[in-house]
């Protein structure tokens, strides 16, 4: 098998020595690790094409990887009930733009370009690429796909499904689907694209994308408001919309707690207000218009909701620079828990009219069920996206007998929450390995059992990325 691999790829494209494989093996956050024969790097569509081949011909599992920052387990190497031990595939070396479009509004890239070096190409010129998380530096494009990834600026321009033109993709059986003619209009059945789009690699292997690009925004104001309560920080989502509408690009809600953790550990975090507030609204309006007075919008709408009382104070950005801090206080968050403790992470999302409540709720349900632990929010509250997160200590953590089984009962006791708001319990983050039980849980019986007929029609063998999204499959 490796040397069938090494004809494939030559040496530059095969690491089997342990050194090498072990950031493969092991996930972004360091908690889940798994084994694989080898790690595979192509350099072309074809070369991915022929190595998926030799693993369906072989028995081989593929375990597809991006930049590995998932935070689902998605990308860890673990064959289970399909015995063999596969092969990590990884795209790093297909980074290539393919091409940008001005005009048409289109980016054709390969899989393996990191989201950072797309914005810096969308950048020169002239266009931009909307979609901004904190993992922007080492994500790729095929895994930002494979995970439907969200961030900051959905609430303008959604998520990577609303950001998908076209893909092409390795099938199981090593046959390439393209599908890159971009068009705006084409209504002919079926729009298989969307099937891999959130497929976390387990239909195929996405090698190349067309990316819809946007106009750049260099018109934009930031402010941050300080609330006492979400439920006011609903009340003024309602009102930047009446007077902003779509110039919304970014409506983010953040705890005290959460704050004050950044503060602790990140360098460099400089906050407008002495005091952290209870709960901090970090706003950006962008307009292609440079005439748009997007300050004295969000002087007006804030200072009416200052007067109204339902906020506590606010400020906004007096220059680029105090903009740039206000982000990366934002963006701090990640590095600042994993430096903290034992973070359980959930991604719920609810209707942005409930989160109020269902914050609330979720704080009763830990305080009752789980008193080691303080609540932490960050919340894309313009699409009611809640990174509702329990931080347990280290030394809590170590005295657990079975911590995965632990962390799965607090996430089920949260995902429960979500479910009587009619919410979700991934929102952006996806399944990966982590939350397939969940899936099968609370997922609609109809659509989980749709949902395997499509993979056992892609994936006959269960080769592709087995045990993610459907523990079940095969
Ligand atoms: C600091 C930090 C902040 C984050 N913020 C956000 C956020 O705001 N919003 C958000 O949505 N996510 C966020 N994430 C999660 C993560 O960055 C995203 O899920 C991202 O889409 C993963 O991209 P990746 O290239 O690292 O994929 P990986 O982690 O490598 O893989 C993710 C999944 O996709 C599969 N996959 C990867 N490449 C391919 C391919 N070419 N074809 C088929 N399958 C493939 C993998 O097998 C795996 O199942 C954050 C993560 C970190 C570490």
């Amino acid at each position: 098998m490796l040397e069938a691999l090494r004809s494939i790829v030559g040496d530059k494209g095969l690491i089997t020595d342990q050194a090498g494989m072990e950031p493969y093996l092991v996930d972004w956050r360091r908690r889940l690790r798994g084994t694989a024969l080898a790690v595979v790097q192509p350099a072309t569509t074809a070369e991915v094409s022929a190595v998926v081949a030799l693993c369906a011909a072989e028995g081989q599992p593929v375990f597809p990887v991006g930049g590995n920052t998932g935070l689902c387990f998605g990308a860890v190497p673990i064959s289970g009930r399909v015995g063999k031990p596969g092969i990590v595939l990884s795209l790093r070396r297909m980074n290539r733009i393919r091409g940008i479009d001005r005009a048409g509004g289109i980016a054709t890239v390969d899989a393996g370009v990191v989201l950072g070096d797309l914005h810096a190409a969308a950048a020169a010129c002239g266009r931009q690429f909307p979609l901004h998380l904190g993992s922007e530096g080492s994500a790729q494009i095929g895994g930002l796909i494979s995970t439907n990834a969200g961030g900051t600026g959905v609430v303008r321009y959604g998520p990577m499904r609303d950001l998908v033109a076209g893909l092409e993709v390795v099938l199981a059986d090593g046959r390439v689907l393209n599908d890159l003619a971009a068009l705006r209009k084409d209504n002919t059945g079926y729009m298989l694209r969307h099937l891999f789009i959130g497929a976390e690699g387990s239909l195929g292997i996405v090698t190349g994308a067309a990316l819809r690009l946007q106009p750049q925004v260099s018109n934009t104001a930031h402010a941050w408001a300080a609330a006492a309560d979400p439920a006011d920080a609903v009340a003024l989502l309602a009102a930047m919309q009446d007077r902003a509408g779509s110039a919304i690009q970014a409506f983010e809600l953040v705890s005290r707690s959460q704050f004050e953790l950044v503060r602790k550990h990140a360098e460099r975090a400089r906050f407008p207000f002495a005091e952290i507030p209870a709960w901090s609204v970090l706003i950006e309006l962008g307009s292609e218009d440079a005439t748009t007075a997007l300050s004295s919008i969000l002087e007006e709408v804030l200072g009416a909701a200052l007067q109204r009382g339902e906020l506590l104070d606010a400020v906004i950005a007096a220059s680029e620079q105090q903009a740039a801090d206000f982000w990366h206080i934002r963006h701090s968050v990640s590095e600042a828990n994993k430096k903290e403790g034992m973070s359980i992470t959930h991604d719920v999302a609810v209707r942005s009219s409930d989160v109020a409540p269902f914050i609330a709720a979720a704080d009763a349900v830990a305080a009752t069920l789980f008193p080691e632990a303080y609540s932490e929010v960050v919340c894309h509250l313009g699409d009611g996206n809640v990174h509702y997160i329990l931080m347990f200590t280290h030394d809590y953590w170590a005295t657990l007998p079975d911590p995965e089984a632990f962390a799965l009962t607090v996430e089920r006791a949260i995902h429960d929450v979500a479910a009587r708001f009619g919410g979700t319990f991934s929102a952006e983050h996806g399944v990966g390995r982590k939350l397939t039980e969940e899936l099968e849980r609370l997922a609609d019986p109809l659509r989980y059992e749709l949902m395997k007929k499509v993979k056992a029609l892609f994936d006959p063998q269960n080769l592709m990325n087995p045990g993610v999204l459907l523990a079940k499959a095969g």
